[in-house]
């Protein structure tokens, strides 16, 4: 017995629709599935969202889109990363669409083109002021004028990503600006860009500028980037971390537990054995910090997380026993434990919540 996690896949659709109510109808939705779609599984997600008529899908690498495409999986699929020469090959053969920041890449895509006689669809990256990946935005207009002129390739619009859309509006609204003067000046040259992508989850939510295209992920999976956004959605959390009991014992006051008796018992205290640890993406950073769900009752993590094992304190808990459900991550009865919670405790982000949790263990579709 280890831990394992479930995947309610109706909760995605249920996102999705909160995701539209705000945004309108009429803007097309590109889901990002990066990282095995955030940890709850590329193909089983990739699956529901196309079946609820998403109009893309973003990964960050061309193998992602093989896999999807191997899958069966036959929406336009975005790889946000860009290619190197060498993965060029891999576009053509499964429809993929690259971003491209780079002369050299797109002048490559246009010869591979006109030599298989096909045209392929591209986004132009635009680093609008996150100082990653895209053509800085002073450059770009001279940049897609050359592209323009390339042929066997088509740019369906530009993209962009913003740095600090939960932080600073001020800077985010700059960024909203750099992009849509790109795309009007590109319109004034004859370069017509219709579909221009910026929003990530939290720039098409928080924001009342109206995108054609978003790009949302974190909120697919039930998350809020910030806690303003419960005012103005009702996301469900799609992932679940669960395991169950393997021991319980009392240990009188006085004794140390766990690696480096960083917790000392106070009184008799009843211990519960769980048979997780650091390696299941239970952050070492929650020893004597965190908290799990046992008989819908939050209890605290005493000692240190080890790598297969964790304790609890349920003295307070009765009618508790071996093989009982502990929730981590979830929901257990009135309680509830939010990847936004864990995040906070563990000094880190959701993102890396749900990535190391879902992808450390096996999951269950319900
Ligand atoms: C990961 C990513 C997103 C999704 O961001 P969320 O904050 O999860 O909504 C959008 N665009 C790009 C380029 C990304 O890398």
């Amino acid at each position: 017995m280890s831990g394992w996690v479930e995947i309610d896949l109706a909760a995605i659709a249920h996102n999705l629709s909160e995701i539209r109510k705000v945004i309108g109808r009429e803007r097309k939705i590109m889901p990002v599935i990066k990282a095995d779609a955030y940890g709850h599984g590329l193909i089983p997600v990739a699956q529901v969202l196309a079946r609820e008529g998403v109009d893309f899908l973003a990964v960050s690498y061309v193998h992602e889109g093989v896999e999807l495409r191997r899958a069966g999986i036959d929406l336009p699929i975005v790889i946000l990363l860009g290619v190197l020469p060498c993965e060029i090959e891999a576009l053509f053969n499964y429809q993929l669409i690259p971003v491209v920041y780079r002369l050299e890449v797109a002048r490559n895509l246009s010869q591979e083109a006109q030599k298989k006689g096909e045209v392929l669809p591209i986004f132009v990256k635009i680093d609008t002021g996150m100082g990653r990946l895209g053509v800085y935005y002073k450059e770009a207009i001279s940049f897609l004028k050359e592209i323009k002129r390339l042929k066997g390739i088509k740019i369906e619009g530009i993209t962009s990503h913003l740095a600090v859309a939960e932080t600073d509006r001020e800077f985010t609204q700059r960024q909203f600006r750099r992009f849509e003067d790109i795309v009007r000046v590109a319109q004034a040259e004859g370069l017509v860009l219709k579909c221009n992508h910026i929003a990530n989850s939290a720039g098409a939510l928080m924001y009342a500028q109206k995108f054609p295209v978003i790009r949302p992920g974190l909120t697919i999976y039930g998350v809020y980037p910030t806690t303003s956004l419960k005012r103005k959605l009702n996301l469900k959390a799609v992932m679940s971390f669960k395991t169950r009991i393997v021991y319980i014992r009392w240990l009188p006051s006085g004794v140390g537990v766990s690696y480096g008796h960083t917790f000392v018992t106070s009184r008799d205290t009843k211990v519960a054995v769980l048979p997780i640890g650091y390696d299941q993406g239970l952050f070492r950073q929650l020893s004597n910090r965190g908290e799990v769900l046992i008989c819908g009752k939050r209890v605290p993590i005493i000692g240190t997380i080890c790598m297969h094992l964790t304790m609890v304190d349920i003295t307070e808990i009765e009618d508790v026993t071996i093989g009982d459900e502990v929730v981590i991550l979830g929901r257990q009865g009135k309680e509830e434990i939010t990847a936004e919670e864990v995040a906070a405790k563990a000094g880190t982000i959701s993102y890396d919540v749900l990535c190391r949790i879902g992808r450390g263990n096996p999951r269950i579709y319900v």
